[in-house]
């Protein structure tokens, strides 16, 4: 009876402690790894970021226009839903959210401080957080159709940023082949 009790005073010891360690709402990306990655050099040839997807069945969707005056500042890679999303470079989740354009979103700091997006998922991969450390060809999410890419296809938008998060769009498509 005294065992119990005391299994009973450690069990909830632990679920205490799990919810006061519960995230903030912004978690800062460990500074060594940030640093490490901005002196890396982002190479010229990335794998290709979904699961089953060869060079030769991209097409290059560059710059192509979009509504509202937009255009296309990325490669649409098209794939079955749930398809394999994997990080085309190593580096750290940097933004994992939802919103009406890229619907379910993940940002990933890489090398060279270069930012990498994938969008339209179907979903994220079960229990990825803001500063995990990824490497190239690990599974992020899988493909999906979500936000303003839910009349379309099935497809993973990827997006490579050389001056920021969103800043210094460059094509992908030259680094997939
Ligand atoms: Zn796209």
């Amino acid at each position: 009876m005294r065992f119990l009790s005391h299994a009973v005073l450690i069990l909830t010891v632990i679920v205490l402690a799990a919810c006061s360690s519960t995230p903030k709402k912004t978690t800062p990306l460990p500074s060594q790894q940030v640093s490490r990655l901005k002196a890396m050099r982002l190479g010229f040839h990335l794998p290709i970021p979904v699961k089953g997807v060869k060079a030769d069945q991209l097409t290059d969707t560059w710059g192509a226009s979009r509504s509202a005056g937009r255009w296309h500042e990325g490669i649409d890679i098209l794939a079955p839903r749930d398809s394999k999303v994997t990080s085309a470079t190593e580096g750290l989740i940097a933004s994992l959210q939802s919103n009406t354009l890229g619907g379910n979103v993940i940002w990933i700091l890489g090398p060279a401080g270069s930012w990498h997006y994938y969008a339209h998922l179907e979903k994220s991969k079960r229990g990825l957080k803001v500063g995990d450390y990824v490497h190239a060809g690990d599974l992020i999410g899988y493909v999906g159709n979500s936000g303003n890419a839910q009349h379309t296809v099935t497809h993973l938008h990827y997006g490579i940023y050389l001056d920021g998060k969103g800043r210094g769009a460059v094509n992908p498509f030259p680094y997939l082949r």
